[in-house]
């Protein structure tokens, strides 16, 4: 294979495929419907699925799918092949415009949250065009939504279009009334920095807790983990080197644009960031990325682990959400601008995100909510789960100085009318400071850093573009109808600053004296965990935000909110049942095994000297013996809990009684298990330890 321009987007029906393959009227009226969601004629979509299966055929596929992304939160594909009877009684490869458009995949196994009975077994696929097409081994995939027969979408997809509609609809009224009568949409875009674990197959292999929930739910702590933060962007070892070249070869191929790499902060840590696009396209993408790394990881022994804890001890995985929304020209409007008039509009959109995330700090903290990521929010490592926003000091003071109607003393020590001067541009290294807030502004974009590194994107960026898309309408509202723009426009700027500036600061998140400040001074929220947070998808505020812009029904809300709960709490099940099975089945036999050999080894010495002590032998024996009565016990109180849950009236109920007795017995079990690994000889040991798994990818 020849160089990267030559094989970059080589398995992508993209723009420039289009062009060479599709008639000029086609590919006008395609493009149509891609940039403008003009409506497609069954003519069109006809001469478009003719060509892709051509283009697909031609390059080795022989099946082609509708690729979709159920709440199941990883993406589904049902292959069907290109394969048609022929009169002659051998095949023809076909495939048509209906196909292309419409699927119907028996979906009655996905979660729907009681919107489609089982028995009412289908949903439907439908195209998403703005989504290029690509081909995945031998099948040509194609984007699509997943929507039940009533309409309701069963998937990420459909929610995030219309968020990014939503986004667009606001904020072109909003560019409208600056006098732009140019920009035909707007977009938001990000670029998702994905962070992940390195780790050898075999050693995986050994461990139930990782094959079966992703993370090591045992585990004594090694005698050396990150604190020589001698990782952190140090050299890439060789075979880790190999893994990313593969990589990056394999994504620049799909048309991921995969820019950065780099070692974490923890051993075994990595780091892959692509360069920003659409939303829509970067959750494809970044859903695709996760699959292909590890895909790729298995051919070379290796395995990639997305949990967002895979280890206690050592910093969990994260994906930073860095987004910006620009007009179709291609303007930042997040960017400050050359003149007064675009500096007004860049702060009346910096406003809007600022009452965006204050409104609906819950929204955004509970896009983020899985099992997983509540072992890391609120870590010394992840940003708190209090909700805030980082400005840096520049943007502070500009913010200072309009709110109190004081001449702005920033580094340039100029004043500040709005609407009269210029801004300063703001240096990047002196936004992009914090690391520890969860949302920070660094210089043209938005960094909302408490996603965690297995969750899809889609659900925090449907709520951004929603809330922000909320802040901009009723600015809109209020901006049509005034009768001096100006005056409406700095009175609105400057009552947002002054009923929002709570949700900003500019400090140490990991502080505890911030959570204490935030909570108890600043009435910020702090939901700890997924079950305190994910039933206010419901508030009513929430509610008629989300379906006034007609980002959700109310009942694909509920729905939501019982599979998010379900899904928490059939996770932590499965990670305490397999906890209780390594424990008795695994844990207490090696010991067992381990301390019935001390003891032999006590009576050998015995019968060679009967005056021997044997002290070592003896408290070793007593400690392990003790520890293997406590396995045991913390396992059947384990089972208990589980068992109690029987007992939950409903989802919420549940997903608290998990939260309340199941997670701390987890914990309970795993204290003497960890002690018990640190005196039994390492022979005896049934899986890798953390030292092992940590440093084992040489
Ligand atoms: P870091 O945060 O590690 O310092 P960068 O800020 O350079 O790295 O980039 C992080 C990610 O932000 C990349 O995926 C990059 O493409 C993306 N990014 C850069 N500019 C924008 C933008 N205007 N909108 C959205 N994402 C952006
Ligand atoms: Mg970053």
């Amino acid at each position: 294979m020849g160089s990267v321009s030559e094989y970059f987007g080589s398995l992508v029906f993209d723009d420039r495929v289009m062009k060479a393959n599709l008639t000029a009227d086609v590919y006008r009226s395609l493009k149509k419907t891609i940039d403008e969601g003009a409506k497609l004629d069954i003519g069109v979509a006809n001469a478009v699925a003719a060509a892709m299966k051509d283009w697909a055929v031609a390059n080795g596929a022989i099946h082609y799918t509708h690729w979709f992304q159920p709440l199941t939160g990883i993406t589904a594909e049902k292959h069907d092949s290109f394969i048609s009877p022929s009169p002659d009684g051998g095949v023809i490869m076909e495939f048509s415009g209906k196909e292309l458009i419409k699927g119907e995949p028996d979906a009655s196994s996905f979660p729907s949250g009681g919107l489609r009975a089982t028995f009412e077994a289908r949903g439907y696929t439908a195209w998403d065009p703005t989504s290029y097409a690509f081909i995945k081994g031998k099948t040509l995939c194609i984007p699509t939504a997943f929507c039940s027969y009533g309409g309701e979408a069963l998937d990420k997809k459909t929610p995030l279009l219309r968020s990014m509609e939503a986004l667009n609809k606001q904020a072109l009224r909003i560019l409208r009334l600056f006098g732009n009568t140019s920009a035909k949409c707007v977009r938001s875009s990000v670029g998702p920095e994905q962070e992940y674990f390195l780790i050898t197959k075999e050693m995986y292999d050994k461990r139930p807790d990782l094959r079966f929930t992703g993370r090591t739910l045992f585990g004594a702590k090694p005698p050396k983990g990150q604190e020589m933060d001698d990782h952190y962007f140090g050299v890439i070892k060789p075979r880790v080197a190999e893994y990313m070249e593969e990589l990056n070869k394999e994504l620049w191929k799909l048309g991921i644009l995969a820019k950065t790499e780099h070692n974490e902060v923890a051993p075994a840590q990595h780091e892959l960031a692509p360069i920003y696009t659409t939303t829509n396209i970067a959750t494809d993408h970044n859903q695709l990325t996760m699959e292909i790394m590890q895909k790729v990881a298995s051919k070379h022994g290796l395995v990639c682990l997305l949990h967002e804890k895979p280890f206690a001890g050592v910093n969990g995985s994260g994906k930073h959400n860095n987004w910006s929304i620009a007009t179709d020209s291609g303007q930042n409007l997040l960017s400050p601008g050359e003149t007064p008039y675009e500096n007004a509009q860049f702060l009346l959109f910096l406003c809007a995100v600022i009452k965006a995330v204050d409104d609906y700090q819950d929204l955004l903290r509970l896009s983020v909510a899985t099992a997983g990521n509540d072992h890391r929010l609120g870590a010394n490592e992840a940003p708190p789960a209090v909700v805030s926003m980082f400005l840096g000091d520049e943007l502070n003071a500009v913010l200072e100085a309009i709110e109190n109607d004081t001449p702005y003393q920033g580094a340039q020590k100029t004043q500040m009318k709005l609407g009269v001067d210029v801004l300063p541009k703001f240096n990047r290294d002196t936004t992009d400071r914090n690391r520890t807030s969860p949302f920070a502004f660094t210089g043209n974009k938005f960094e909302f850093r408490m996603l965690g590194s297995s969750n899809s994107i889609a659900c925090a960026n449907i709520m951004l573009n929603a809330a922000v898309a909320e802040s901009l309408r009723i600015y809109a509202d209020r901006l049509e109808k005034a009768e001096d723009f100006k005056t409406t426009l700095n009175e609105m700027i400057r009552k947002t600053i002054k009923d929002h500036k709570r949700i900003i600061f500019n400090g140490n998140g990991y502080d505890d004296s911030w959570i204490k400040e935030a909570t108890e001074k600043r009435g910020l929220l702090n939901y700890r965990t997924t079950p305190d947070c994910m039933p206010h998808l419901l508030d009513k505020k929430n509610v008629d935000m989300l379906t006034s812009l007609k980002v959700f029904s109310e009942a694909e809300l509920k729905s939501r909110c019982d599979i998010m709960l379900e899904n928490y709490s059939k996770t932590v099940i499965i990670e305490a049942n397999t906890m209780v099975s390594m424990a008795k089945t695994q844990i207490a036999p090696a010991v067992e095994a381990y301390t019935a050999e001390v003891a032999r080894a006590a009576e050998a010495k015995k019968q060679l000297d009967r005056n021997l002590a044997c002290e070592y032998e003896t408290g070793l024996v007593r400690r392990l013996s003790s520890l293997t009565d406590r396995i045991f016990a913390k396992a059947e109180e384990l089972e208990k809990t589980l068992i109690e849950l029987n007992k939950a009236a409903d989802v919420i109920a549940e997903s608290e009684m998990v939260r309340d007795t199941v997670l701390p017995a987890m914990n309970e079990l795993r204290i003497p298990c960890d002690e018990a690994e640190t005196l039994t000889s390492k022979e005896y040991w049934p899986f890798p330890s953390y030292g092992d798994l940590l440093f084992g990818v040489k």
